[in-house]
Formats: structure tokens, sequence, C-alpha cells
């Protein structure tokens, strides 16, 4: 196992990490709230806990790994109630859109995706515990944590609550940053419409805060190794999952290592939906770009450094993108080892210095608190050496080295994800799937120009070399290889 450092919101410090059992390593993430598609900034925290994942597996650990879907709070009613459906038939589309675009952007699937409306009983038993600890009271029914009864509230997010007035509430889902109040743990039913259970604690639904400190406890029946989420979750919604496990469970240590993931920014702000500054993954695929530009994109600052999002920038990585891609088909090209990609990387071994030493550069970059841009450095000298290599005359021991070079882009492309080591469909007569993407999108463009003329020579083109285009209802474009 490769001894990981993180950097620990908690402590504020890099910290080696130190997980209870390395062999089931318990990671918790809050996860999506599905009443809309998510928007490509709430997929960058989404694909930190991919990476995350996956430089763990590299580094040799096994693990218990979870994400939330908040399937209950206050936009969900709402919407639902105006659309006259129920809270299930409203969320059901929406968590269904979330699993595919985890899917189109080669998301590894977690252990456990546990979802609050399933987790309303460990709920309610864990406001009983806080009752039993003195840390809650109850107003016109609904359920407040008291943060001044509880002494380390701020430990986390270190935010002062000494100006706190006692009793100021908060009862809505969504929250001002830095304003301190109590929090609503259980809301009262407010209308008839509004969805309801009927607890020993009354008749209502949980506040958001509630579902993480209970679902945790409900998979792991204790603390966890690892606790992530965008960087606006830290205060309050982290600061007061730590108060309810905390004030509930005060002899356990709730979270070893907090990790927090910054935003995606457009024009140097916070991409969100109330800004209207998003894009869905919808929107970039339909504008022609690839899923594994997407990928490649948001993954490949550091998950601690604001990234300022534009179509530019993703221009810019698909040409990246295409040089590591063209070495890795030159490389097979030349070698003929097509089918001799080794398809487990846990087999492959090094016996090559120079290989030898980028694999565990590259391994120790993902151990030092998920260095991306470092191991993004390895994979371009290997990028490197490889295509010097290939421009000499190939020799017995440059075959071998190339054939170890290979199981390497291999390896790292457990980390990545984002290259391909099949051969290209040669039924497309020597042009790319994504030339043809390229054009599609050139020919969007000019319609929605007006320049009508340019869109039909780019479809004539595209029907010279056999390729057909069919204009869907939504305004998309599929293609197809003419019979
Ligand atoms: P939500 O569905 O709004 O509950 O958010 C899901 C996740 O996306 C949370 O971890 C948020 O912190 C994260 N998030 C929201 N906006 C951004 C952004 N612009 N950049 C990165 N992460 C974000
Ligand atoms: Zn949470």
């Amino acid at each position: 196992m490769i001894p990981f450092f993180f950097q620990n919101t908690k402590s504020g410090k890099k910290e080696p990490f130190q997980p209870k059992d390395p062999n089931s390593v318990s990671i918790y993430s809050c996860g999506p709230t599905v009443y809309n598609f998510a928007h490509i900034g709430n997929i960058r925290s989404f694909l930190f806990v991919d990476i995350l994942r996956r430089s763990l597996l590299l580094g040799g650990y096994k693990l218990n790994q979870s994400m939330n879907i908040t399937d209950i709070d206050d936009k969900i009613i709402n919407e639902s109630i105006k659309r006259n459906m129920s809270v299930e038939e409203f969320t059901k589309p929406w968590t269904e859109a979330f699993f595919q675009d985890l899917s189109t952007l080669h998301v590894q699937t977690l252990e456990h995706y546990p979802k609050a409306t399933e987790s309303i009983e460990d709920m309610v038993s864990l406001v009983e515990t806080l009752q039993r600890n003195g840390l809650v009271y109850e107003r016109d029914g609904n359920v407040y944590f008291s943060i001044q009864k509880f002494e380390r509230y701020g430990e986390l997010s270190n935010i002062d609550v000494s100006g706190m007035k006692s009793g100021v509430r908060y009862d809505a889902d969504e929250y001002e940053k830095d304003d301190v109040r109590d929090f609503v743990l259980w809301k009262n039913q407010k209308t008839k419409e509004e969805k309801c259970w009927h607890t020993r604690i009354g008749t209502g639904r949980p506040g958001w805060h509630l579902e993480c400190s209970a679902m945790i406890r409900k998979i792991y029946g204790t603390g966890i190794d690892i606790h992530t989420g965008g960087i606006d979750l830290l205060f309050p919604h982290h600061e007061n999952e730590f108060a309810q496990t905390t004030g509930a469970y005060p002899n356990e240590e709730f979270v070893g290592t907090w990790l927090h993931c910054e935003h995606l920014l457009v024009d140097g702000e916070k991409m969100s939906k109330s800004k209207g500054n998003f894009y869905t993954l919808r929107d970039i695929l339909e504008k022609g770009f690839e899923p594994r530009v997407v990928r490649y994109h948001l993954i490949s600052a550091h998950y601690r450094s604001k990234l300022n999002f534009s179509l530019s920038k993703l221009d810019e990585s698909k040409v990246a993108l295409d040089r590591i891609q063209n070495t890795i088909y030159r490389l097979l090209d030349s070698t003929g080892l097509w089918d001799d990609v080794p398809k487990d990387w846990k087999e492959i071994e090094f016996v090559s210095s120079e290989i030898q030493k980028l694999n565990s550069d590259f391994l120790q970059a993902l151990a030092d608190d998920l260095n991306l841009p470092k191991a993004l450095a390895n994979l371009f000298e290997l990028v490197r050496i490889v295509n010097q290599t290939l421009d000499q005359t190939l020799t017995e021991s440059s075959k071998i080295f190339l054939k170890e070079a290979l199981g390497l882009f291999v390896k790292m492309n457990a980390l990545f994800a984002v290259f391909s080591f099949e051969k290209q469909k040669e039924s497309l007569d020597g042009i790319s799937e994504e030339w043809i993407l390229e054009q599609i999108s050139k020919r969007k463009l000019a319609k929605q120009n007006k320049d009508f003329a340019t869109a039909d020579q780019i479809r004539k083109e595209l029907e010279s070399k056999g390729i057909l285009l069919a204009d869907t209802k939504e305004g998309n474009t599929t293609w197809k290889k003419a019979q």
C-alpha cells in the first residue's frame, strides 16, 4: 500500500492518511439534489470523488464508498407540487439523469448510493439521541439543533459563533453563508400537499443536514475515514453534520479526513443554477465536445484550485488529449500490439528503470494530496519518450521498452479513464468519429448564424464520405454510415 497524504480541512494541514482499515476505507461524499440536471460545476465535484477513488485503488487500498442522493428538500417539494406529481415521480428521472451523466464520464460506481427518503427511520433515531443529549428544542412542531449547547460548534470550519443570539433559527434548506443560526433537524408539515412522514418525532420531513449524518451512521455504524464535498458545503452543511454526529456520539471521531473540492468558475464567479451561468453536461455534448474531453478538462486542475471554465479552454484540452491519444495509436500501430494490450493494470510489472521511475513518480503525485497536474506531467513525459523512441528505427530492445510504455499508459488510464486502446473503426474509411462530430458542430454553428450555404456544404462533404446526417426534433444531429 502506498502511503497517502491529504490536506485535511479540519486541521488545515497536509497529514499522513491513516485509515482505520486500509482494506475497507470508508468514504462518504455529499451527492446531488435531484431536481434538475447537474451542471458541470457539480460534476467537477463528482469527478473529484472518482479521482479520489481511482487514486486510492491504484495505491492498493480497498474501498467502501458512498454518495447520498438528496431526494427530498424545499425545492423538490415545491417543484413536484407545481407539476402535480409525487416526490418520487418527480425525482426519478433526475436521479436517472445523474447516473447517466456519471456513466457518460466513466465515473466508477460506488458501493452505496443511499437516498434520503429511504433513511427516514435513521434520521428519526438520530434526532432522538440528540434529544436525550439535551441538544435540541422544539418550536411550532419543528425540531432545532441548539448550537449554543454544543461547545464544539465551529470547530470544523473555524467559524466564530460568539456573536450569535440565542434562539435565532433557520428553517429553510438553503442558507446564507457565514450566518450562524440554530438549524432545523425536523420540519413540521405546513400544507396538506407537502410530502410528509408520520414519525415518533412528529409528522413532517427531515431538514437537509440531517440526512448525511444519519446515512453515515446507517452504512458505517461509526465514524469514517474521509468525507468530501464542494467547498461551499464546509459551512454550514459540514459544520452541522459534525455537530449532529458529535453531539449524538461525543466519544467517537466523526471523520478522520475532510476533503473539499474547489469551485468551477465562469468569468471569475462560481458556476451555479441560481446565477444562471451554468452548462449541463448535455449542453456541452450538444456543442460537439466528447465526454472524454470534458472529463479530462475537469480533472486536470488540482482539486483545491479554482478552475475557470470556458469553451475555448475545453478546445485546448481536446488538443492536449488528442496529442496523447495519437501517441498511443502510433505506438500500437508501430509495434502491432493491438491484441496485446494488458486488460488489468494490477497485473502489469515494469522492468525498464525509466518506466519504473515514471510509474513511481506518477503514483507519488497521486499520493501527495491527489496532485493531478504533477501526474499529468508524468503522462506527458511518457508521451515525449515514446514519441522519441518511435522516431527512431525500432530495435528489439526498443520494442520491449514500448511494450512497457504501453503498460504504463494502461495503468495511467486507470486514473484518467479517457484513452482508447482499440483500433478506430476501419469502416469509416480513414476518417475519425471525432472529425465527424467536429463537422456536425460546425454545421450547427453555421445554421445558428443562418449561414445555410456552409451548413449544406458540410452536409454534402460528409455525404461524399459516406456519412449521413439526421436532425432530431430536439435540434440535435445524429450520424450514420450510408449502407
Ligand atoms: P447540489 O446538487 O447543489 O447539492 O451540489 C452537489 C455538489 O456540487 C456539492 O458537493 C457542491 O458543493 C458541488 N458544487 C456546486 N457548485 C459547484 C461548482 N461551481 N464547482 C464545483 N462544485 C460545485
Ligand atoms: Zn452532506
